[in-house]
């Protein structure tokens, strides 16, 4: 018959939003039992730097001035308020005190720091473990306190244990059946039960259906094993409402872990200076905004077959080797100017389709398959406006127009990517389920990004750290709801 647990709550998942419920709600007293897929926690977000935040102490030591009334509004009016303002307030308003509650439990942040010149100073950067310089996967250290933290405050774990059903008595959600990779089957009777399973990001069939996207050819993924949309699926067959679904979508480097730091030369590509074109050869945009990966990715999704080339030269190459990046970056290190044209023969060798190496720019068309005459005639007149030190076409900063000149060509192919997925389960802004009627399904909650629809279309990479940050705080807030539930 398997094994019968019990407890005051019982969470699925453990990635950040799911161990801050668990710590919210054994704080407050209550017995907890979580229940994760995987073989460990953290989720996707392992994987990531650092969470968003307003008003942290590390920001007022460093006299970051954005407040928080400062963010709702800007926040809100990016999204044209399409979005629950409720919800988004208690997010930003407990988002410092969460930065806060976070170092007090032992986890160490690098800086606060900017992923672009116009973002805001809002990504808390978490020092990676042992110290050390910040970059991919650092955020696996603060998921690693989490846990412990969560341990020595009595909440039991089930690693490798898949959470499967709801169980429902009534309208009431008071209990799940999870299986074990081990074969054992569990039945876990709780008053409250908390969803975090990070949405469905790595199943194709729910991309299509909710997002209406063909993974792996109009959009590419980060694929994050076991990241299935098991918890929405749940949520719904339990009554819950349909919440509103998208993808977080991000315009990068289409060579694979280029966006974990594998291949050094993509940073140069995304400086301000080299060339943007699509298809056609013609230029699609002022490459410095590209540096918003959301901006970016809109960019893309709206050229051609959803794709974007950026084209540098060895000249350029060697301008950024003696100056610098337009955009030096904290977390991505070295100098990607150095050793360039090897990693690029060596990317070109590897991937024929994604990296393009040229002794002039006519075989670099042909290499990339775009129109030739369109390509030489956009380096010819963008090389003019570099000339002029006046961009006629798009208005780019000075400071950025670098000539596509020399004896050697380069090209990669930018497509569209996501991070994973957004929202699918309806929940008010006490993070309740809902159904499509908006009643309140008594004892079930849910969190992090089965829940995160706050972003109407273009996920605001404004305030980095937005997704994680949201995934701790609403993670958080559910787990003190739910304990408030418990012992009322
Ligand atoms: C490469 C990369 C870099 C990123 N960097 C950043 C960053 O720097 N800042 C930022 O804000 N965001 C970043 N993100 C996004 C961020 O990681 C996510 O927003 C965040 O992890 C979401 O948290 P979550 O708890 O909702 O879900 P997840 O972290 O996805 O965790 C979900 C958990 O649910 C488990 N699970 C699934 N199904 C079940 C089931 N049936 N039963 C039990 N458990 C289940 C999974 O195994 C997983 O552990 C990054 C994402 C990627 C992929």
């Amino acid at each position: 018959m398997g094994t019968k647990i019990s407890a005051d709550i019982g969470i699925i998942a453990a990635g950040p939003a799911g161990l801050c419920a668990a710590a919210a709600a054994a704080e407050s007293g209550c017995s907890v039992v979580v229940f994760e897929k995987a073989a460990g926690p953290g989720g996707a977000a392992n994987m990531g730097m650092g969470p968003f935040a307003v008003e942290s102490r590390i920001q007022q030591k460093s006299m970051v001035n954005l407040t928080k009334e400062k963010a709702f509004r800007q926040f809100m009016d990016y999204v044209h308020w399409q979005a629950d303002a409720q919800l988004v307030h208690d997010y930003i308003w407990k988002s410092g005190d969460t930065i806060n509650w976070l170092e007090d439990m032992g986890v160490r942040f690098a800086a606060v720091m900017k992923n672009f010149p116009e973002s805001e100073q809002t990504w808390h950067v978490v020092m990676p473990e042992g110290g050390g310089i910040p970059g991919p996967r650092s955020a696996s250290a603060m998921n690693k306190v989490i846990h412990e933290y969560c341990v020595d405050n009595g909440v039991k774990f089930y690693f490798n244990t898949p959470a499967k059903k709801l169980i429902k008595s009534g309208d009431s959600v008071t209990g799940f059946y999870a299986s074990g990779t081990d074969g054992e089957e569990y039945e876990v009777t709780a008053k409250s039960v908390i969803i975090a399973t990070g949405g469905f990001g790595t199943n194709p069939d729910m991309i299509q259906e909710h997002c209406g996207y063909t993974l792996n050819k109009d959009l590419f993924d980060f694929m994050i094993p076991g990241i299935m949309g098991d918890g929405i699926r749940m949520a719904w067959e339990a009554g819950a409402g349909h919440g509103r679904m998208e993808m977080e979508r991000i315009g990068v480097p289409n060579l694979p872990g280029a966006s974990l730091g594998e291949w050094p030369q993509t940073t140069l590509f995304m400086q301000a200076g080299p060339l943007a074109v699509n298809k056609s050869g013609y230029r699609c945009c002022d490459e410095s905004v590209l540096q918003n990966g959301s901006i970016c990715e809109n960019i893309i999704d709206y050229q051609q077959d959803k794709v974007m080339y950026k084209i540098l030269s060895d000249d350029m190459v060697k301008y950024y080797r003696r100056n610098g990046m337009d955009f030096p970056s904290e977390v991505f290190h070295g100098n990607p100017a150095e050793n360039f044209d090897d990693n690029m023969q060596r990317a070109q060798e590897q991937y024929p389709n994604l990296a393009f190496v040229a002794d002039s720019l006519e075989d670099l068309a042909e290499k990339m398959g775009i129109n030739a005459d369109n390509l030489l005639n956009t380096v010819e007149r963008y090389n003019d406006m570099c000339d002029e030190n006046y961009d006629d076409d798009f208005g780019k900063n000075r400071n950025y127009l670098h000539p596509v000149t020399g004896k050697k060509f380069y090209a990669l192919e930018f497509r569209c990517n996501a991070y994973g997925s957004l929202g699918g389960i309806k929940i008010n802004h006490n993070y309740e389920v809902i159904t499509d009627d908006y009643q309140v399904i008594p004892g079930l909650y849910a969190a992090g990004t089965d829940v995160c629809e706050i972003y109407n279309g273009t996920y605001y990479y404004y305030f980095p750290g937005n997704t994680m940050g949201f995934a701790l705080n609403s993670g958080r807030m559910a787990g003190e709801n739910a304990a408030d539930f418990v012992q009322d």
